[in-house]
């Protein structure tokens, strides 16, 4: 399946290792940013609430986009913010010709509704790929940003060799932020793969997943990924975020799959770091698509 330089897991699998993966596509594109002559690049988070995991996703992004040559602005909202505050603080960025990615960190607080704010980034700068339009662009096969999640899922089997031209995919989870945009990933032209959705109505997971070369699992069940969901030699690439007593865990069982899978991401550091380095590589993308960067 892949190069024998790649670290592997106690049984054999190959590591598909996120946290090394985002650090080279940050350095790539401090590189890239450096030799134009370092651009203003700026992306912008928004934060409302006080919502702990969203703190630290939106103090890893900011982080990330330092490291990468960017400009980080933020701006926060406390729980009290209303729809047309927050609204405001979209609109404002939207029509601000020094910001180039808009990043809205989701889920809103209770009572905020997150359509009509997303409804406000323009396509160029969603760098998200959440909005109606950016989703409409990919299932119509146009230019424009994917979500990142996914996205960083593809970058993952691209970089530690998974084929996937021909090859059968199972999608665990259904939902626009990963499941959906993931099996139009799959399924499209350059990719290749014959991609199922499966879900919470599609019974018997273990046999639909034992067909699969590839597994991407996005639930949010803890170890819900066992040893009979997997076809010896599958890649298996776990997204799922289950905060438990015994910290975070992901979909797979990863001690009881990683010796029948041929390659695996470890969680966390998988699928979570690359969602950033996604994240930063589409607000290098929103500059350009912006006339930001020199030719
Ligand atoms: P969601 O709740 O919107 O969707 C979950 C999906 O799982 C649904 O489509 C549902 O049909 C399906 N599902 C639920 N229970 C199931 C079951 N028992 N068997 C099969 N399918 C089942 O969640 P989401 O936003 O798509 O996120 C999915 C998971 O991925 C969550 O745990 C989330 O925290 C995590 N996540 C991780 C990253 C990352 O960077 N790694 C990014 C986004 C989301």
């Amino acid at each position: 399946m892949a190069d024998l330089d790649f670290e592997r897991t106690p049984g054999g699998a190959v590591l598909m290792d996120g946290n090394r993966l985002r650090d080279e596509l940050v350095a790539d594109l401090h590189r890239r940013i450096n030799e134009l002559g370092n651009p203003h690049v700026c992306l912008a988070t928004v934060l409302v609430g006080d919502d702990k995991p969203s703190q630290i996703y939106i103090r890893n992004k900011r982080k990330k986009a330092e490291e990468a040559g960017m400009v980080s602005r933020h701006v926060e909202l406390g729980t009290d913010a209303t729809q047309a505050e927050v609204e405001e603080v979209v609109r404002a960025l939207a029509g601000d010709p020094d910001v180039h990615g808009i990043l809205v960190q989701l889920p809103l607080p209770d009572g905020l509704d997150a359509e009509p704010v997303l409804d406000l980034i323009p396509p160029p700068k969603d760098v998200d790929g959440l909005t109606e339009r950016s989703m409409g662009r990919l299932v119509r096969g146009r230019d424009g940003h994917v979500p990142c999640t996914p996205l960083g899922v593809m970058r993952l089997m691209e970089r530690y060799g998974v084929e996937t031209t021909g090859r059968k995919a199972v999608v665990i989870g259904r939902s626009t932020l990963v499941g959906l945009p993931q099996v139009l990933l799959l399924g499209r032209k350059g990719c290749d793969a014959t991609p199922t959705l499966a879900h919470s109505r599609s019974g018997d997971l273990a046999s639909i997943c034992r067909t699969a070369d590839i597994i991407v699992a996005a639930v949010g069940v803890a170890g819900l990924v066992t040893a009979e969901f997997v076809k010896p030699g599958a890649a298996v690439l776990d997204v799922g975020i289950s905060r438990t007593a015994d910290g975070i865990q992901g979909d797979v069982d990863f001690d009881a799959v990683e010796s029948i899978a041929g390659a695996i991401t470890p969680m966390p550091g998988g699928t979570g770091p690359m969602t950033i380095g996604c994240l930063m590589e589409n607000t290098f993308n929103a500059a350009r698509m912006l006339g930001a960067l020199p030719d």
